[in-house]
């Protein structure tokens, strides 16, 4: 692999995809845009162009399979072959399983899960056809690690995906083509902005009853780019299987005074 790669990044329109978008622009690479939003993966492309990277935008609806083909179509045909692919388009809706709309959770499996498994294959196919190295990150969530109650089926998919990459990896054992999962903590970014805020308030004390957003900590998108870099930037011969990056709990924070005093039960572990 040259040290200037083409990489594609899912969900580049707003928060964790633009900065990593952004990072691989900073090191001088080639990076396919993709998302629903056009005219905001422009305005990545004119901030990775400023990182002294080369960008092209391409309309992309990861849950749509002839949208797929023609993403990676066109930023092959504008930025060479694709050799990285980041996984990173997802979202969330928060509520109980029970209420939850059945059109909502097809939109969501379909998003997180069934896109990264349409994407990877192609890449997959491609990279195995010409005989190249290659690699795939999937963006997940800590809600692998601890179960997040009213977001199962995000939760779902999620885990959903780090056994999609897992046995990505080891079909791939010995071609070259890496893959690795890249778990998120809590980030500031677009996520989660669609949530009613009273629905969004009552999780906030509802969560920390299963040990979960225990303190105030949370990421910027950059510390999630970084992570990608380091993972796709491996020499040969190395692979990251699973980087899980948090939040240091802030020091001197009310909430966490209080559980470093009295340790909150963690139920079902
Ligand atoms: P944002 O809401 O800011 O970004 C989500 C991105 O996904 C947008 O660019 C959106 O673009 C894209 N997207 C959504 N649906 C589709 C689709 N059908 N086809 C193509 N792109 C799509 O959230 P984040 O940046 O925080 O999320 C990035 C990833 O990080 C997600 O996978 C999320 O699950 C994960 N994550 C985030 C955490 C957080 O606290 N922020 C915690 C754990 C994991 P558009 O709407 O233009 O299509």
């Amino acid at each position: 692999m040259s040290d200037e790669r083409t990489a594609l990044v899912t969900g580049a329109s707003s928060g964790i995809g633009v900065a990593i978008a952004v990072e691989l622009g900073r090191l001088g690479w080639r990076v396919g845009l993709g998302a629903r939003r056009v005219d905001r993966l422009e305005e990545t492309a004119a901030a990775v162009s400023d990182a002294g990277g080369t960008a092209f935008a391409s309309p992309l609806d990861v849950t749509d399979a002839g949208s797929v083909a023609a993403c990676f179509a066109a930023v092959d045909a504008e930025l060479g072959p694709v050799d990285a692919l980041v996984n990173n388009a997802g979202i969330a809706t928060p509520g109980w399983l029970h209420r939850a709309a059945p059109d909502a959770i097809k939109r969501e499996v379909e998003t997180n899960l069934l896109g990264p498994i349409l994407t990877s294959q192609i890449l997959i196919a491609a990279l195995r056809e010409r005989g190249d190295r290659g690699d795939i990150v999937f963006i997940t969530s800590d809600a692998t690690r601890h179960a997040r109650p009213r977001m199962a089926t995000y939760t779902a998919t999620k885990a959903g995906l780090e056994a999609l990459a897992h046995s990505v990896a080891l079909e791939c054992e010995g071609t070259g083509i890496r893959s690795t999962v890249v778990r998120v903590g809590p980030t500031l970014s677009e996520f989660g902005f669609d949530w009613p805020m009273d629905e969004l308030e009552d999780l906030m004390t509802y969560w920390p009853r299963f040990g979960l957003q225990r303190h105030g900590g949370v990421l910027e998108p950059e510390a999630i780019a970084r992570a990608v870099a380091m993972v796709l930037t491996a020499p040969p011969g190395v692979r990251f299987d699973t980087v899980e990056v948090q939040p240091e709990a802030p020091v001197d924070d009310d909430r966490t005074a209080q559980i470093i005093e009295r340790p909150p039960a963690r139920t079902g572990e």
